[in-house]
């Protein structure tokens, strides 16, 4: 006997058909409203060849199978997944040369890593870095403030016989030919650089402080360069969610300008702003805008390869691409921080357990110099069981294990959904037509004389 899987999202096609897709195994299926009906609203499950290629696809679920076990055992597979740090993020100092409203007026905290801090930050790495490799995501406040930090604790690693590598987030204001030349003793492979808008809007968003001439002009020649030295670009253009001409002309103006780079991937991300509104509390208008801006990447070809990771039960990987651009990828965990030894560093040698907390010692989990804390904070991150027991119900649960727990810790239970969850429906729906376009192509070339 089977039972409906909790984790499928319906989508009318047309009167006659729906659109059936499993959020854990990215299986996607078009019943009759018939079929449809039979097996999921009636649970009439004698059709055997139907519903053995429904069980197939993870849509319908055998007596003795527990798709909320084998979710539960991927989360402990990252909960547990190391011995010690391979990845870390590191803020060498939280001030910033920018002062963007959304950050700025938050009151966060300036500070820069002492040179005494940057030590007892090689030091504790060192001693809890048993693989001997380790991944640093460099953050800040505005990270290349301070290279010599960055150069110290690089140093003192690799001195430690540390294989490291390190993407770096930034304004980018500060990419020069120098800096750019030290990605290679940094290890850096990737920078993601965030902007907001184009031109005069750029410039009072940023309101950059300490650059002469135009920011706005010299962050498009630093993007340039950084392209041109070969290392990938994560351009993030970041937008209100009811501000589509501002998105629309920042996508345009910088895909017409460096569209031909392989090493390119342009999206748009809406700013979290909670005070203002939650994710989940899009309306129509701003759950359509999400969806343009998605598909603005996907169809311009750039791939976001931090989001088409997929640890699901599904194999096959034939369309990870598309289901990481639309946000449809199961993932194993909420996020990476659950794990045990993930940590966020700030400028005081803080831990904490992500880095929307750095600086806000309320959520600190121990420190460089005293070691780790496994308090509240720390176990609130570091676990396999929800907070919600709304989310043991959500369809979306295999993508989103839960939510953000940084937002849910700062500003409650409904800031925690994603933003997708939304327009979820469209999502599916976008899927579905790039899956036909897709199948036409491939019919149009076989048919195509040779
Ligand atoms: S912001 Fe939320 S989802 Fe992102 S790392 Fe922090 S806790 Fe994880
Ligand atoms: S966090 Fe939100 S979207 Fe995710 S499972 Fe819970 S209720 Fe669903």
């Amino acid at each position: 006997m089977y039972r409906a899987s909790k984790y499928l999202i319906e989508v009318p096609l047309d009167s006659e058909r729906i659109i059936v897709y499993s959020t854990l195994t990215t299986s996607l299926i078009v019943l009759t409203r018939d079929e449809y009906e039979k097996v999921f609203v009636q649970h009439s499950f004698e059709d055997n060849e139907t519903c053995d290629a429904l069980h197939d696809m993870g849509m319908l679920v055998a007596e003795d199978e527990s798709q909320e076990e084998t979710l539960a055992e991927l989360r402990r597979g990252v909960l547990n997944g190391d011995d010690g740090i391979s990845g870390i993020m590191i803020a060498p100092t939280m001030d910033c040369n920018a002062r963007c409203y959304y950050c700025f007026e938050n009151g966060a905290r300036r500070g820069t890593m002492s040179t005494e801090t940057a030590d007892a930050v090689a030091d504790f790495i060192i001693e809890h870095c048993p693989g001997k490799k380790l991944y640093i995501s460099w953050f800040g406040g505005e990270p290349l403030l301070v290279p010599g930090i960055i150069d110290r604790i690089t140093y003192a690693l690799k001195t430690a016989g540390i294989d490291v590598e390190s993407t770096i987030t930034t304004n980018g204001i500060l990419l020069t030919d120098e800096i750019i030349r030290r990605f290679d003793d940094w290890g850096t492979y990737r920078v993601q650089i965030s902007v907001d808008g184009i031109g005069d809007q750029y410039n009072k968003t940023k309101r950059l402080q300490g650059i002469e001439g135009d920011p706005f002009e010299k962050i498009v020649e630093n993007i340039k360069r950084t392209l041109d030295s070969g290392i990938s670009v994560h351009l993030r253009i970041n937008y209100r969610s009811t501000n589509r001409k501002s998105i629309e002309e920042g996508f345009d103006f910088f895909n017409g300008k460096f569209g031909t780079y392989e090493n390119l991937s342009l999206y748009g991300a809406p700013l979290d702003l909670p005070d203002e509104k939650g994710y989940s509390e899009f309306d129509e208008s701003e759950g359509n805008l999400y969806l343009d801006v998605l598909k603005m990447s996907l169809d311009n070809g750039y791939e976001d390869d931090e989001l088409n990771f997929r640890d699901g039960v599904s194999a096959s990987e034939e369309n990870n691409i598309v289901l990481g651009n639309l946000l449809l990828s199961p993932f194993p965990a909420p996020c990476m921080m659950i794990n045990k030894w993930r940590f966020a560093v700030d400028d005081r040698g803080l831990l904490y357990k992500c880095q929307k907390h750095l600086g806000q010692e309320r959520f600190s989990c121990g420190s460089v110099f005293e070691g780790i804390d496994a308090n509240d904070c720390y176990r609130y991150f570091s676990t396999d069981e929800l907070h919600d027991e709304r989310c043991e119900n959500c369809a979306i649960f295999p993508i989103c294990h839960g939510g953000c727990n940084a937002n849910r810790l700062m500003y409650g239970d409904k800031f925690a959904c994603p933003p997708s969850k939304t327009i979820m429906p469209k999502l599916v729906m976008a899927y579905y037509r790039y899956l036909m376009d897709n199948q036409s192509r491939e019919e149009e070339s076989d048919e195509s004389p040779e």
